[in-house]
């Protein structure tokens, strides 16, 4: 199988490393890619959002199925094209892509697939959005209602803060959603999905802030780690039952059907889990870590999930034993303004070639020389029979790699790590 996977971050690293797993794999190419992705697999310089560019890329390299891994080129109608060219494409159409894409059309969605979520109002003007506040009380939840890449959310207990906010976005004709706050751990659940059945992977957590503790502002987001030792034994069942399934047979019912991967962002609150987001791809940096751990074949999994059948993985997703933790090295003053264009040390394998357990984001080659170019640089994996012991290579090797001004968080996993250990004592 020839397989084309479309983005340049670090998702679509792990996806394409995921993918080249796969023994029914026999070439992986990346639209336009990275130098880790150029390291083993054909990199083309073609834009992802470039629907007949992406065509033609496709039809050129006789690709049996195209993975889209950014939400711009979903948005953008991008898998539209591929599957009317007659190519499997894994990712969901842009009509179905609107579950990310407008934040009130998913409440829509949500409601009437009975799913819980934040209660929440659409609001048009400055008054509506006053009432709304008002009606929700501290803290406050205010949303830009499109893609805001992840700067359009703001949740305070400062209601002039919400209001200018709220005001900023109706006054740049942006509709906004205000809505109630939920309080609990926020979890991330993955499933793919076939437009009817889905195959959850493993939950996993991210680290929004740039600074340790969760300080600072947010970012793209700093570390992940899966699978989740505290969370509840049967939370991936809940979720499938009470939220992912559900949606499939609403978007189903609108003649929409979802088929790509369904990003489950969840708060789990005191009365169960409640649905923060949707974004219809995979996750950065969660993927990172997930699709490290994944045992079963994923392209032959994505691509049956492209022809609307994934009955022949009834069984479930099969992943390594243990854990995976990836912890982001980032640029100096990420996630403000960075310097890009620094040496990167340090991050190919001893052989000189890919190291498996490096995935790049921001990286560019100046002639043979690895730099940066981005603020989100390259995700440094770990993995061990226990968290403890994946977060001690994932550290172990991000202190190989050296980049002038460089930083990460120090750490990503690390109360669970220790609940785990206080655990292991106590039995
Ligand atoms: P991103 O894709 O970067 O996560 P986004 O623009 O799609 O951002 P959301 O995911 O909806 O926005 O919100 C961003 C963050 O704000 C969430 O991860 C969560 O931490 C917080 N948040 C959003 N909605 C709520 C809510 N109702 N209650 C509490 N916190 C919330």
């Amino acid at each position: 199988m020839t397989v084309l996977i479309l983005g340049s971050g670090g998702r679509e690293h792990a996806i394409a490393l995921a993918v080249s797993n796969d023994p029914q794999v026999g070439a992986v190419h990346v639209a336009p890619g990275n130098p880790g992705t150029a390291s083993f697999a054909v990199n083309h310089p073609v834009d992802a959002s470039d629907a007949d560019a992406v065509v033609a890329l496709a039809r050129e390299i006789s690709a049996d199925l195209v993975v889209v891994g950014p939400e711009a080129p979903l948005v953008a109608g991008v898998a539209d094209a591929v599957r009317a060219a007659g190519i499997d494409c894994f990712g969901p159409s842009r009509e179905a892509a609107r579950l990310e894409g407008s934040k009130a059309f998913a409440k829509e969605i949500m409601t009437a697939a009975g799913v819980p979520t934040a209660e929440a109002v659409a609001c048009s003007s400055v008054e509506e959005a006053e009432a709304a506040l008002d009606r929700f009380g501290a803290p406050h939840v205010v949303k830009d209602d499109g893609l805001a890449a992840g700067k359009g959310v703001v949740v305070t207990s400062d209601r002039a803060e919400a209001l200018a906010h709220a005001r900023h976005c109706i006054e740049s004709g942006h509709p906004i959603v205000i809505e109630d706050y939920l309080k609990g751990p926020e979890v991330s659940l993955f499933a793919i999905c076939d437009g009817t059945r889905a195959l959850p992977l493993q939950p996993a957590q991210d680290f929004k802030r740039v600074g340790d503790g969760g300080t600072g502002p947010n970012t793209g987001g700093m570390g992940a780690y899966t699978p989740l030792p505290w969370a509840p034994a049967d939370l991936v069942e809940t979720v499938t039952t009470s939220i992912i399934t559900p949606t499939l047979t609403e978007m189903n019912r609108r003649g929409t059907p979802f088929q790509g991967l369904l990003y489950v962002g969840l708060s789990l609150t005191s009365q169960g889990p409640r649905v923060v987001e949707f974004n219809v791809r995979f996750g950065d940096p969660e993927t990172q870590p997930l699709l490290s751990m994944i045992e079963s074949p994923l392209a032959q999994v994505m691509r049956a999930a492209a022809k609307g059948d994934l009955s022949a993985f009834d069984d479930g997703l099969e992943f390594r034993r243990g854990f995976g933790v990836g912890v982001v090295l980032a640029s100096e003053g990420y996630p403000g303004e960075v310097t890009t264009g620094r040496e990167i040390q340090g991050a190919l394998a001893s052989d000189g070639g890919s190291d498996p357990d490096i995935i790049q984001a921001g990286t560019a080659l100046d002639g043979d020389r690895l730099v940066s170019a981005g603020g989100r640089v390259l995700v440094a994996l770990g993995h061990g029979e226990t968290l403890t012991g994946a977060r001690q290579a994932a550290y172990a090797r991000i202190g190989r790699i050296t980049l002038e001004g460089g930083f990460h968080r120090g750490d990503i996993a690390l109360t669970a790590a220790e609940e785990e250990a206080f655990t292991a004592l106590s039995e």
